[in-house]
Order: C-alpha cells, then sequence, then structure tokens
C-alpha cells in the first residue's frame, strides 16, 4: 500500500487516484495517459502494479482531447464508430 502512495505521491499529473478492492488494485489515470487503451489499471498485487505503472504511456483521445466531454465508441445500432458526450459546437 506504501508502495502505491508513493507512486501517487511522485506522479500527481499522471495518477488522479487508486484503491483497493477485492480484486486487486486499481490506478485510475489523469486524461492525457492510457495503458492498452485504458484509462486506468488493474492488477492483483502492489508489485505487479508498479510494473505495470511503467508502460503507461501519453494519450491523444478524443476523451482526453475534451476532458472527458466527448468519446468515440461504437454505437450499437449502426456497429460504427460514432463520437458521444456533449454535442460539438
Ligand atoms: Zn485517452
Amino acid at each position: 500500500m506504501k508502495a502505491l502512495e508513493k507512486l501517487a505521491a511522485k506522479n500527481p499529473a499522471i495518477i488522479r487516484d487508486w484503491y483497493r478492492d477485492p480484486d486487486g488494485y486499481w490506478i485510475n489515470l489523469h486524461y492525457g495517459w492510457q495503458l492498452w487503451g485504458c484509462h486506468s489499471l488493474h492488477e492483483l498485487t502492489v508489485s505487479q502494479a508498479l510494473e505495470t505503472f511503467k508502460a503507461v504511456e501519453p494519450c491523444d483521445c478524443l476523451e482526453c482531447r475534451t476532458d472527458g466531454e466527448q468519446w468515440e465508441d461504437i454505437d450499437l445500432d449502426t456497429g460504427k464508430l460514432r463520437i458521444f458526450g456533449k454535442p460539438q459546437d
């Protein structure tokens, strides 16, 4: 646990928050960062979480570029990629 507190303190621009639950350890990332297409990471142990965190990379997806106001996802009706969220100006 201490190790994750330290990691979060050292990386305030990347880590939004982290927590532990019965499934393991979760780290939520700020907009602008991603891991394998997700904005969070989940591992069963602290050491795995520390190791996995090293693979976090910058993200420039629509959701990050708009601070979460818009995001792209598959439209279940059409099967095509579509923009969700706040309407564009
Ligand atoms: Zn992103």
